[in-house]
């Protein structure tokens, strides 16, 4: 049993404003809307959700190495730290 991250810093690529948010367990979150300058952020391409592509944290789906929504191609083992 490990412990799950849910809490994530994303940072927004347009002003580079930091935010601390609470990740859902059971779902992805597509798009988050900086609180400082209101650029919508979305998923880069191959990441499942704005926490894999911005946040500090990946998301609890990449954590637990399960498959969500539309998960990249990751061969076991790697990308994640420990
Ligand atoms: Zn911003």
């Amino acid at each position: 049993m490990r412990e799950l991250q849910l809490e994530s810093v994303l940072t927004c690529p347009h002003c580079s404003h930091s935010s601390s948010e609470l990740m859902p367990r059971n779902a992805c979150t597509f798009f988050h809307a900086c609180k400082e300058c209101g650029a919508i952020l979305s998923p880069r391409p191959g990441d499942c959700c704005v926490f894999c592509s911005y946040g500090s944290v990946s998301c609890p789906s990449m954590q637990e190495q399960r498959s969500c929504c539309s998960a990249p191609d990751r061969p076991e083992g790697s990308g994640v730290s420990a």
